[in-house]
This record gives C-alpha cells, structure tokens and sequence, in this order.
C-alpha cells in the first residue's frame, strides 16, 4: 500500500486530495496546522469508509516541525511515497503595505515549507526508486497576481523549485509536478464579495469557478505509476483564465 503525505489537508483542496486518494486504496497521511477538528473529522469520515488514515499536527513554515512529522511517518510506515505539497495561506495587500513579516510568512508557508518537505521526503523516495512530488502553485504565479506581490513570488518559487527538483531526480523514479490552480472555491476566497467572485466568474472563459474535486482528481492521477513520463510539468487548472 502507498502511503501519501498532504500538507494542509485538513480543509479545502487538501481535505479532497485525501478523500480521492483513499478511495484509490493509498494510505493517507493527512497534516494540518490549527483546524485539529475538520482534520480528525475528516480522518473519520474516511476511516468509516475503510481507509488507512492518520493525522499529523505540523506547522510546515518550520523545518523543526517538518522534519519531527517525517520522523513519525517513517517510524510508522517506511516513508512517504508521495507528497502532496498543498498547504499555504493568501494575502491581498498592496505591494507598498507589505511588511517584512508579511514577507516572511507568506514566503516560509508557501515555499520553504515545499523545501522542508521534499528534502526530508527524498531520501526514503530515492532508496525506493521510487517516487511522486505534486506541489500546489497557482495560476499567480505563472502570470502575476496584482496585490499579492509576496504570495504570487512565492508560487513563482514553487514553479522553479518543481522544474528544477525534477531535472535532479529523474533518474531516481520520483516525479516531481506541479498544479497551478485557477480560482477555486474553499476557505481561500472567504475575504472575496459575491461581486468579486462573479468578476471572477466573468473573467473565466469556462465562466465557472473550479471546485477542490477538480484539482484532486488531477494530484491522484500525477500520482499513479502509469505518470512516470510526466515531470516537471505545470498543469493549469483554471477554467482557461490563463493559457
Ligand atoms: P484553504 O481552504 O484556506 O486551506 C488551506 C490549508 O492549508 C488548510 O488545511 C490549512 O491548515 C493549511 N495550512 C496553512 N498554513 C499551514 C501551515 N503553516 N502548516 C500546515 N498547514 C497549513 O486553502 P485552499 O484553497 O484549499 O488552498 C490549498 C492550496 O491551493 C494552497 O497552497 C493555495 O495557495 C493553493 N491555491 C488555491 C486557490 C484557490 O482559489 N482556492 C488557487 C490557487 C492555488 P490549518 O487550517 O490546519 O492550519
């Protein structure tokens, strides 16, 4: 059995990662931060359904906190097969506002926390010959987000992070992907109005928003054996906002 590690799944697209990634019979490591209960709710949501499920609380802005959760998942399973570098935070502020701590936080939670993770995935990943990286960008970071300056480098970041990763360990059987998601509705766009979220809308040429569904059901199939010719890649899903 395969066992897959998602950061930031306790809510949003992660929670869904984990849902499409027990009904296809991996073991599911579901991390999160500070929402203990969605993510034990979800670990029992899933468990009653038959899966192997467990939680792992871990700020992955730290590498302390990263490096403790990989300790307990290759204490209890070997290792993780695939990692699922999902969780971040947004912000909108204008670039002029932005503070040093603004900075820090968005660039540790949504980049450095992807460098944490894959460095202590790797070894275990390479002594298999084996293994998946699917890193969640966004479509900001392939064209530039006005007023999130910090948050659309930080997806930038992981784009490069994932094309380069993927160039060092082709020869190691580890794919390394990443998906850049259009608009997507879950916690992330609580801040937006119904207006925003309709000029959104407007401005997609499916003139839809997307869905957490859409982005895990393309992470399980990044994830499958049958992917091994697929690396480096930025897959965008997002309605056709950016081509
Ligand atoms: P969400 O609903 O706000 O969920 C964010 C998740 O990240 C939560 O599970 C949260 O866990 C976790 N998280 C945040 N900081 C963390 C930390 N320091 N350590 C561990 N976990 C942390 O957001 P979402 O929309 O599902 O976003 C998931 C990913 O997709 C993000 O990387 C986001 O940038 C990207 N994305 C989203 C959209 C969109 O429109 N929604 C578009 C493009 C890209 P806790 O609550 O437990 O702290």
């Amino acid at each position: 059995m395969r066992t897959v590690l998602i950061t930031g799944a306790s809510r949003g697209i992660g929670a869904q990662c984990a849902r499409r990634f027990a009904e296809k019979e991996y073991r599911v490591v579901i991390n999160y931060n500070s929402s203990e209960k969605q993510a034990a709710d979800l670990a029992d949501e899933l468990k009653k359904a038959g899966s192997d499920v467990c939680t792992v609380k871990a700020d992955v802005s730290s590498s302390e906190e990263v490096n403790r959760m990989f300790a307990r998942i290759n204490d209890d399973y070997g290792g993780a097969d695939i990692l699922v570098n999902n969780a971040g935070i947004a912000q909108t502020k204008l670039f002029t506002d932005l503070t040093d701590e603004d900075w820090d936080k968005m660039l540790s939670t949504n980049l450095s926390s992807a460098f944490y993770c894959c460095r202590a995935a790797l070894p275990y990943m390479i002594r298999n010959h084996f293994g998946r990286i699917i890193n969640i960008s966004s479509m900001w970071g392939q064209v530039g987000g006005s007023c999130e300056v910090h948050y659309s480098a930080a997806k930038a970041g992981i784009i490069g992070l994932t094309k380069a990763l993927a160039m060092e360990e082709g020869l190691s059987g580890i794919t390394v992907n990443c998906i850049a998601p259009g608009v997507i509705k879950t916690d992330m766009l609580s801040s937006f109005t119904k207006e925003d979220l309709q000029a959104l809308k407007d401005e997609t040429p499916t003139g839809t928003l997307g869905t957490p569904d859409d982005i895990a059901r393309a992470a399980v199939f990044l994830a499958d054996d049958s992917s091994s010719f697929i690396t480096g890649q930025v897959l965008g899903i997002n309605g056709g906002f950016v081509v």
